[in-house]
């Protein structure tokens, strides 16, 4: 294991982290408009793992593998390779994700479930792969999630990016017969249950895992972007579609989450992404948890 591909146990399931790229040194306000530097530096605890001594941030895009009841499992699989996007640190890009995930001792043909958990282009690239001209899906025998509000919202989405994730990571998937669609509050068996977390998208959905042991996971998706906004509830993320829905669902889920003794595995956090909430001033403190 490296610092590209992390894993945690839960009880008898396991969770790896597959990175696909991690950024560090970001100026908070480049992904939360009312955030800044000293902000950032208010609460130390953030550093070193989640932002440096400036006040700058790390994020990363990383895709989190569960191993429960007899299935592996993908969640939300990061932007893909060599795609049209419009943000240029995205844009035609050649990341070793792949050749990381099998690494991880992982083979696309054994995936039985990919999980969205909402249908933004950082959370569906590699559901498909290019092969002779054609987008083509990745994990052959999944069945491949959606929250069924969420489908009708990104149909509905007129950005370039968005229809350009429906021609190339969605629809061949349909089309390939791979694809189902299901309530954002949905028991998907094996210890996994999905439970609707909507306010970043109109169908946004986060993962609970009971690996059987004494602790509960929680994989965040979107509702959260960085460890910060477990103390600065309010801060929302430049690309929450409804703000005060965000605020709303990130507080109630990180206090059923606090509630259960949660490893909550944050889907944007850099270098240490899993880890507890421990009571703060107002919101909580993210007590991150060493990869095994
Ligand atoms: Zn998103
Ligand atoms: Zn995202």
């Amino acid at each position: 294991m490296s610092e590209e591909t992390q894993r945690w146990e839960i009880g008898s399931a396991r969770v790896t982290s597959v990175v696909e790229a991690q950024t560090d040194g970001i100026p908070p306000a480049f992904f939360f408009p009312e955030a800044d530097e000293a902000l950032v530096l208010r609460h130390p605890w953030l550093a070193p793992h989640f932002a440096d001594d400036q006040g700058r941030l790390g994020l990363r895009v990383q895709a989190f593998v569960i191993e429960a009841g007899g299935r592996t499992v993908v969640v939300d699989p990061c932007v893909g390779n060599g795609r049209d996007r419009s943000l240029p640190f995205w844009h035609q890009q050649d990341w070793p994700f792949m050749e990381r995930f099998r690494g991880a001792g992982f083979d696309p043909e054994d995936v039985a479930l990919v999980v969205h958990t909402h249908l933004h282009l950082d959370h569906v690239g590699w559901d498909t792969h290019r092969d002779d001209g054609r987008w083509v899906p990745t994990f052959t025998r999944a069945r491949h999630l959606y929250v069924g509000t969420e489908v009708e919202a990104q149909a509905a989405d007129t950005n370039a990016d968005a229809s350009a994730i429906r021609g190339d990571s969605i629809e061949p998937i349909f089309a390939a017969g791979l694809a189902e669609t299901i309530d954002a509050d949905s028991d998907l068996g094996g210890g996994l249950r999905l439970a609707s977390t909507a306010g970043h998208t109109p169908g946004h959905a986060s993962l609970w895992l009971d690996g059987g042991g004494e602790r509960l996971a929680l994989i965040t998706g979107d509702i959260l972007h960085h460890p910060i906004q477990c103390s600065e509830l309010e801060l929302n993320f430049v690309s929450d579609a409804d703000g005060l829905a965000a605020r709303a669902t990130r507080r109630r889920v990180l206090a059923e989450a606090a509630e259960a003794g949660a490893l909550v595995f944050g889907t944007h956090f850099p270098t240490r992404p899993a880890g507890t909430l421990a009571a703060g001033d107002d919101g909580w403190r993210f007590v991150p948890m060493a990869p095994r």
